[in-house]
């Protein structure tokens, strides 16, 4: 049988219970915060300055549109910071290769390490899901300050 035979070029019907999978998701609505404090103790460390997004994080940005982008956020902060213990903890965020990876260095909510020192959320329990919310809209701030 051929591998571009009728059957194949046939589009198949999306069951109805994998719908839910199909709908394009939409970022969380976060709660307001003022991250200026924050912002300024940051910029008070010569390694947290250090990182900004480089001309391939902001083609990147463009292309995805930001919606996309802090849905990334959510997804990294759910799985590699959320978890009582991350796998790899202090060294799951990669220097560079994502916008939201930059942001994670440069916020302090890279590991949970960091995230202890600069945010005062202990480490060695999972984080609520208000906390994660929080690390969302501290790294989608810090994004939208770097793209003015
Ligand atoms: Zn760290």
């Amino acid at each position: 049988m051929s591998l571009f035979g009728a059957e194949e070029a046939e589009p198949k019907a999306v069951p109805a219970k994998d719908m839910a999978a199909v709908v394009p998701k939409v970022p969380k609505v976060l709660p307001e915060y003022d991250h200026t404090k924050l912002f300024e103790r940051l910029d008070r460390s010569d390694f947290r300055r250090s990182f900004h997004l480089g001309v391939q994080d902001r083609a990147y940005i463009d292309k995805k549109g930001m919606d996309a982008i802090q849905l990334h956020a959510e997804d990294f902060v759910e799985k590699r910071l959320a978890p009582a213990f991350p796998h790899n903890d202090g060294s799951q965020t990669p220097m560079r290769g994502h916008p939201v990876f930059r942001a994670q260095h440069a916020t302090g909510c890279c590991c949970r390490g960091c995230f202890e020192k600069w945010h005062h959320i202990p480490m060695g329990r999972p984080l609520t899901e208000k906390e994660q919310e929080y690390a969302v809209s501290v790294l989608m701030s810090w994004i939208r300050k770097e793209l003015k």
